[in-house]
């Protein structure tokens, strides 16, 4: 199939459906130059190794190295704006076809594109809990003076603040994931954009959506071990491929409309 036709085959299952779900990962975000901080060869494993100062054990530890690492990625998250491959996905939503996007992805980006209903299986930065109280606070207060100073903020009781995102070594949070798992059995359609489906469990829901009778589109760089799984295999960017898809679902809609118009008998 060549890549038109495999573009408009996607647009046809997407029009078919009656309950598409998106799954997102790291490849969403890094055309909004967002490293994918999974990766070595990110950048961000140069100094530190993410899975050593990114775990759980290692906050609790010795929170000023995580806040040193993460510093750089959170400067540059507020500084990315959204990309086509995030605003495709929210005309879906907004049209009626994307119900949920599962994400892997800390950044926000989905919800500043538009996107409503976003499930995000790794947690986010917009709030903070304390290590020792559990007091929740919104992140944005101190996020500038952070930036700044890279000063690790406290609670007023003391206690180091966490930013709620799931490090290494800490259980997805079981109230997302009892939704996702649940998106994933109720769906025909799931289309995978944007993530390579290493990381478990996360990467885990795709199979199961398959497995209860879904239909997969996957859009990816690399190949995935998911594909044999897929009807449809797009290996490219997403923030290329996504507007392409939407542009060839308004299209079949359009002809569809005109069709339906054509066709009508006159009253
Ligand atoms: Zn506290």
């Amino acid at each position: 199939m060549s890549l038109q036709e495999k573009v408009a085959r996607a647009a046809q299952l997407i029009r078919q459906s009656h309950h598409m779900v998106a799954f997102t990962g790291a490849g969403h975000s890094t055309p909004s130059g967002i490293p994918d901080f999974r990766s070595p060869e990110s950048g961000l494993w140069e100094k530190y190794n993410p899975m050593l100062v990114a775990s759980v054990w290692a906050f609790r530890l010795d929170p000023k190295t995580f806040y040193d690492w993460v510093r750089p990625l959170v400067d540059t998250m507020l500084n990315a704006a959204p990309n086509p491959a995030h605003l495709a996905l929210a005309e879906l939503e907004e049209m009626g076809y994307l119900k949920v996007i599962i994400t892997q992805n800390i950044d926000n980006l989905h919800q500043r594109a538009g996107s409503r209903r976003v499930l995000e299986l790794h947690g986010h930065m917009r709030e903070a809990t304390c290590i020792r109280c559990y007091k929740q606070v919104p992140v944005d207060p101190m996020i500038e003076q952070f930036i700044r100073d890279g000063r690790v903020p406290h609670c007023e009781c003391g206690g180091v603040l966490k930013p709620d995102v799931i490090l290494f070594g800490e259980q997805l949070p079981i109230r997302v994931l009892n939704q996702a798992m649940e998106e994933a059995r109720r769906c025909d359609l799931i289309l995978v954009a944007g993530s390579s489906l290493e990381v478990a469990p996360a990467g885990d829901i795709p199979y199961l959506a398959v497995e209860h009778g879904a239909r997969a589109i996957v859009v990816n760089i690399q190949p995935t071990a998911f594909d044999c799984r897929a009807e449809v295999v797009i290996h490219g960017d997403v923030a290329d491929v996504l507007p392409c898809l939407l542009e060839a679902v308004l299209r079949t809609e359009e002809d569809g409309n005109s069709f339906c118009r054509s066709t009508a008998p006159a009253i």
